[in-house]
């Protein structure tokens, strides 16, 4: 790792050492602009796993990484949306596969750890790239370049800022950028299982009235559980002795998977939801997180990012001085905007339309769901959408 010097100038900085920061830094270096990321340790939840889809295994596979995360990534090639409500009405159960929009796999599981490891192993090599482990403490953009302060009193200028410094971005706030925040009083209960009854790498969600109860396929006869709920229940829930968690996660997946053993840490994530009201502004560019946060429902946060990555990726190599021009802010703004509205707009009225108890709304989403497992056109149209795929399409 680079030692940090005083007043060096990197023409791009990336804020934040998670996977979208990691991918920013590389599409940056990759465009041929001297780039600095910083990027502190980041310690995962062993439970912490992404479900990536088919458009972002695509770019991890153009960044070099999959050769490193093939071996342990479990394929998803069907998904499974059950109706767990008690309510009057309920929706059928629905099965997507894969090979109706003829892929092999919708994408596959992986664990946040594993791909965070192996963007650094890709990052250690670009020439183009210097990777700084400390936090950065202040951003102040000025006329034409970027003051950035960082570890213990060091200074650099640049003339691009990509923030990928998550929900409570310091990039953001130094954009002039306001945000929407909203809550839906739920947290995610995360962790991994080993189970009884082989997966067949289906990915199954329950919803609940609370929000879903979603199993994801890990490679062998192990699952993660992602368990969305009150954060009343999730608290308890997490203090169970392990027996009880056992039974009790057994039975709200109406032991489909037989016997089920929790096999690592159980670890609780509060659930926000934010959008930035731009996506770039004063040579700022808002990568992952630090531009929208929603539950993990349906797994599109890390995908949404992985999209905001791509159009870096389609941006950058056109510039050819000033990166942080005020025509490359306003480009990756007007890339971005569509995307990222539309995507939590969906996320938001899937997560309402299950906490709902206004009986139209339920008779809705009764009707979408049957509609979408009986009418094939239907199915692959919700598919690709779901999956966002553009080359499918
Ligand atoms: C329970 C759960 C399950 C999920 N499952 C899925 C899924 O299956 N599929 C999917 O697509 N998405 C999923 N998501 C969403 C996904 O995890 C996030 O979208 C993704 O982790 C965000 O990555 P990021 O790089 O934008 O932010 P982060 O991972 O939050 O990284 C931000 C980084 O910036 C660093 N940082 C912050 N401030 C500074 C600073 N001042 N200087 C330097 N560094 C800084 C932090 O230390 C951190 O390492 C899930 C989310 C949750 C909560």
């Amino acid at each position: 790792m680079a030692r940090a010097r005083t007043d060096k100038h990197f023409e791009i900085a990336v804020i934040g050492g998670g996977a979208t920061g990691y991918g920013a830094a590389l599409s940056a270096a990759k465009a041929g602009f001297s780039t600095v990321l910083f990027a502190p340790s980041a310690r995962f939840a062993p439970g912490r796993t992404a479900a990536l889809f088919h458009d972002s295994i695509a770019m991890l596979e153009d960044f070099g990484l999959w050769p490193d995360l093939a071996a342990n990534a479990a394929p998803l090639k069907s998904m499974r949306l059950v109706d767990a409500t008690a309510r009057l009405i309920r929706a059928r159960e629905v099965t997507f596969h894969a090979s109706e929009i003829g892929l092999p796999a919708f994408g596959y599981n992986i664990a946040n750890a594993d791909l965070v490891e192996a963007f650094q192993k890709q990052a250690a090599r670009q020439a183009r790239l210097t990777i700084y482990a400390e936090p950065v403490h202040a951003i102040e953009p000025r006329k034409g370049e970027v003051k950035l302060a960082f570890g213990k009193g060091q200074k650099t200028s640049v003339s691009l800022v990509i923030g990928a410094d998550g929900a409570r971005s310091l990039a953001r706030r130094a954009a002039g950028i306001a945000t929407r925040d909203w809550d839906y009083a739920q947290a995610a209960l995360v962790t991994t299982l080993s189970i009884e009854v082989p997966h067949q790498d289906i990915s199954t969600e329950f919803h609940t009235e609370t929000g879903p109860f979603t199993l994801v396929p890990l490679a062998g006869r192990r699952m993660s559980l992602v368990w969305v709920d009150r954060p009343h229940i999730t608290d308890a829930a997490v203090k169970l002795a392990e027996p009880d968690f056992n039974a009790e996660i057994e039975r709200k997946s109406r032991s489909v998977f037989g016997r089920m053993i929790v096999d690592s840490e159980r670890a609780i994530f509060p659930l926000r939801a934010m959008l930035a009201e731009r996506f770039a502004a004063n040579r700022i560019m808002l990568v992952g997180e630090a531009a929208h946060v929603f539950p993990p429902i349906g797994a599109q946060g890390l995908n949404l990012g992985f999209r905001d990555i791509e159009a870096l990726g389609q941006i950058l190599p056109r510039l050819r001085n000033d990166p942080g021009e005020a025509s490359a802010i306003d480009a990756y703004h007007r890339a971005r905007q569509g995307d990222i509205r539309s995507r939590t707009f969906a996320v938001d009225l899937l997560n309402r339309s299950l906490l709902t108890s206004f009986l139209p709304a339920q008779a809705l989403r009764a009707t979408a769901l049957a509609l979408a497992g009986s009418v094939p056109p239907l199915r692959r149209v919700l598919m690709k959408q779901g999956l966002a795929a553009r080359s499918q399409s």
